[in-house]
């Protein structure tokens, strides 16, 4: 079975110290291709450095996340532009609004994501979103442009059936995380994936957040890694009425085509 983690935080620090053993057991786990998320200035570079090391395998975003939205400024517009021009960044994002934590005001909020929409626009390369509790805003901003903007992902789709339906209707695709594992808070996750086609369905593990809570036996650890996609694929799949290989396939061919990894 292959499978593609469209969104992995691999420049996190807990990465540091076994790097290449975590990429060996994604591969070893059936994980191919792997998306990094640049999340931060920093981060975006980063990002990409691990793809031009990994030609194939890692792939990068470029964006900044609504958490550090206070600090995009000229400079890092600039440095996101040069970054998305490269081969290797297949993506602008993170890039959204959170409202649930609020980590930087809204007003920076909004500002920081018009401005990366701006460089999808500009660039041509599809969106990496973000969004929590900011559902109205969110798609106000997209709307805004909604003619413009190439293709858009909604990663680590946690919402409420017509938060989806408002992301479908515009086409976007969804990515879906191990929360979905979770027996509690991703019950109504299960009877929403259904709603998604197939061609518009991404798997992520948002490592090394949302580590899978139905691993058997639990890892001594928390931090969540790319090897453990396959546990957010089948339950996926599970909460389809797919078969798990189907599921692998579908979603594969959507991060294929979404982020151009086969060319
Ligand atoms: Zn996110």
């Amino acid at each position: 079975m292959e499978l593609v983690d469209i969104g992995a935080n691999l420049t996190h620090e807990s990465f540091r110290s076994d790097f290449d053993a975590v990429l060996e057991r994604a591969r070893a786990h059936g994980v191919d291709k792997i998306v990094v998320t640049g999340a931060s200035a920093g981060g975006s570079r980063a990002a990409l450095e691990l793809a031009r090391s990994h030609p194939g395998f890692l792939f990068a975003t470029a964006g900044v996340h609504p958490h550090h939205a206070h600090e995009y400024d000229d400079a890092t517009d600039a440095l996101l532009r040069e970054l998305s021009a490269a081969p290797e960044v297949r993506a602008v994002g993170e890039t959204g609004l959170d409202y649930f934590r609020n980590f930087s005001p809204h007003a920076a909020q909004v500002a920081a994501f018009e401005r990366q929409l701006a460089i999808a626009i500009d660039t041509g390369k599809p969106l990496f979103l973000h969004q929590r509790d900011a559902h109205a805003d969110f798609l106000a901003c997209l709307d805004n442009v909604r003619d413009r903007i190439p293709r858009a992902v909604v990663h680590c789709f946690t919402g409420e059936r017509d938060e989806l339906v408002a992301y479908l209707d515009r086409g976007f695709y969804i990515g879906i995380t191990g929360w979905i594992c979770d027996e509690r808070r991703g019950q109504h996750l299960r009877k929403l994936v259904k709603l998604i086609p197939s061609d518009r369905l991404m798997i992520e593990t948002d490592a090394p957040y949302l580590l899978p809570r139905d691993l058997h036996p639990k890892p001594s650890h928390r931090r969540n890694e790319p090897m453990y996609l396959a546990q957010v694929c089948g339950a996926v799949a599970s909460a389809r009425g797919d078969d798990i290989h189907e599921t692998a396939r579908a979603t594969v061919a959507s991060a294929e085509t979404f982020f151009s990894l086969n060319l």
